[in-house]
């Protein structure tokens, strides 16, 4: 037992957790992050080391409209952090799109028949369009019609999923298409890029280029651990978090780990900072929640995933990063080309390593299926969208993540809301960070975010941030430019925060 009050205990090593560390470490403040993976840092933003392969949990981008965000990374990295050119595709039946999409390309692909009638389906869902979509499904055929409907969004996000894009909240894709419209494709395709002068050097927009650190990402959020315990601070790994109890007498959470071989530990914190999935979170905590509270945080789903990394000879088949997977013939949703990503990420240049993305939810048939047989199958679909021969494969492994993505479904708001309300109500010093710490469809940069305002707030002594508000604006993920919201969008934030 650590009977030493920190500053702050924080769950998880993932980028919210890790942030918030190295922003009060930063401060001189004693903090304790706790990690349940033994070996890896950096939640779904690590980097799996297999024989020297590595491996992402879906390539990560590096791209914040946030200057502080973007500068925390190269403060951390430095020259380790890439630029790297950007290259995507989506595959359906047998051709390869340039993605994001280019309409000459797409239109040339289609044939003058279907590129006709997406044509006239997009302008009869202009005409007509549903009023007040609810469901994702509704939004998407109003913003691009049936047609392009059908061929790039259904399969790919029913993969994504697991359900009906008639059951996916219109909330998703307001974030996370918001702003990619046959319209801005068009411009994009049709006029120059747009370039602008940031701390002196050309940025060009996310479409071409992002950066990337030189190991993948876990390298990042492994040398931010390292600062973190060079400050004084610690990071402990292989320790689950299974409750939280607020004293009141003391004013401080006393929270427990069980360690892998079954130990208990305790460790007291004037603040907890959790980046847990609020469905674990609500039920560890004491005293004891309302039960209508336990009850909506038990309804918060989740969706899983899992990569077969597979390492194969170099036949120079594709050089794209990623390619989104759209035909329903076989079950992989993505394939990442890891060489493309960093050349770092493979120790011979003579190989190279691919993901093959599997989205599934933890226990079904997919997650139960024996490595051998996941990588059977990954050699089988790889040859059958013509990405490589079954025989080029030498060797691979299988990497789960449970919980990669937070449920939109119709009740998660309302869930969220209840939970919120009744933590603000009954949980002094407890801090929501993070992607599944607040349901939310995060990137790293609005995990980080959220971490550094917790941060701020503890240090100044007050909620001076609503951690919430971060997000709230959400249209950037396939737009824009690094740092370019430094001074509006994190100003936005923060005025927003301030006022609610
Ligand atoms: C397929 C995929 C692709 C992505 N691509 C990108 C991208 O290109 N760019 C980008 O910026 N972001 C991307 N993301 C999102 C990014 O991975 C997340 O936003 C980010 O990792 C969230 O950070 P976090 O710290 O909130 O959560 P996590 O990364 O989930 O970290 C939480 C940590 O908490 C630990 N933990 C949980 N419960 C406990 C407990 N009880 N006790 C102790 N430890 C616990 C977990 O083990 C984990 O390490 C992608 C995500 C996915 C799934």
């Amino acid at each position: 037992m650590d009977t030493q009050r920190k500053k702050a205990v924080i769950v998880g090593a993932g980028p919210a957790g890790l942030t918030a560390g190295y922003e009060l470490s930063k401060e001189g403040q004693h903090v304790v992050v706790v990690e349940s993976d033994p070996r890896y840092v950096g939640g779904i933003s690590r980097t799996v080391d297999y024989h020297g392969y590595r491996f992402d949990i879906g390539g990560h981008r590096f791209f914040s409209k946030s200057r502080e965000v973007e500068d925390l990374w190269t403060e951390i990295l430095g020259a380790d952090m890439l630029h790297r050119p950007r290259s995507s595709k989506i595959y359906y039946r047998g051709q390869f799109y340039s993605y994001p999409l280019k309409p000459f390309d797409a239109l040339s692909k289609l044939g003058v028949l279907e590129s006709t009638l997406c044509v006239l389906s997009f302008l009869h869902a202009r005409l007509n369009p549903t009023p007040n979509p609810k469901s994702f499904e509704d939004w998407v055929v109003n913003h691009f019609g049936e047609r392009l409907f059908r061929i790039f969004f259904k399969t790919y996000t029913e993969k994504v999923w697991g359900m009906s894009c008639r059951e996916i909240s219109a909330d998703w894709a307001a974030q996370r298409i918001k702003g990619l419209s046959l319209g801005s494709a068009i411009k994009n395709a049709l006029l120059p890029q747009r370039h602008s002068e940031d701390r002196g050097q050309i940025v060009k927009t996310l479409i071409d280029t992002f950066r990337y650190p030189r190991l993948g990402p876990g390298m990042m959020w492994e040398a931010c651990a390292a600062k973190i315990r060079a400050m004084g601070s610690e990071v402990l790994l292989g320790r689950t978090v299974d409750g939280a109890r607020f004293d009141d007498a003391t004013k401080s959470w006393m929270v427990t780990a069980t360690t892998r071989d079954g130990q208990t530990e305790q460790l007291i914190g004037e603040h907890l900072i959790s980046s847990m999935p609020i469905r674990e979170l609500v039920s560890q905590i004491e005293p004891r929640l309302p039960e209508a509270v336990l009850r909506s945080g038990n309804s918060l789903r989740y969706r899983d995933f899992l990569t077969v990394g597979l390492i194969l000879q170099e036949r120079d088949r594709f050089h794209d990063n990623w390619i989104y997977i759209h035909d329903p013939n076989v079950k992989v949703g993505r394939v990442q080309n890891y060489k493309s990503w960093s050349p770092e990420m493979v120790p011979d240049p003579k190989f190279c390593c691919y993901g093959l993305e599997y989205f599934c939810f933890e226990g079904d048939g997919l997650w139960t299926t024996p490595d051998e047989e996941l990588i059977a199958l990954a050699k089988r679909e790889l040859e059958q969208i013509g990405l490589a021969a079954a025989s080029d494969v030498l060797d691979g492994c299988v990497i789960r993540q449970p919980k990669a993505y937070p449920v939109y479904d119709d009740e998660y708001k309302s869930h969220v809301e209840v939970v919120r309300q009744a933590l603000d109500a009954h949980c002094p010093n407890l801090h929501l960070v993070g992607r599944n710490g607040m349901h939310k469809y995060n990137n790293q940069d609005h995990a980080m975010m959220t971490a550094m305002l917790a941060a701020r707030n503890i240090l100044a002594g007050e909620t001076k941030f609503d951690l919430w508000a971060v997000n709230e604006d959400g249209e950037y993920h396939e737009s824009g430019e690094a740092g370019e919201q430094s001074d509006t969008g994190w100003k936005k934030v923060v005025t927003s925060a301030t006022n609610s």
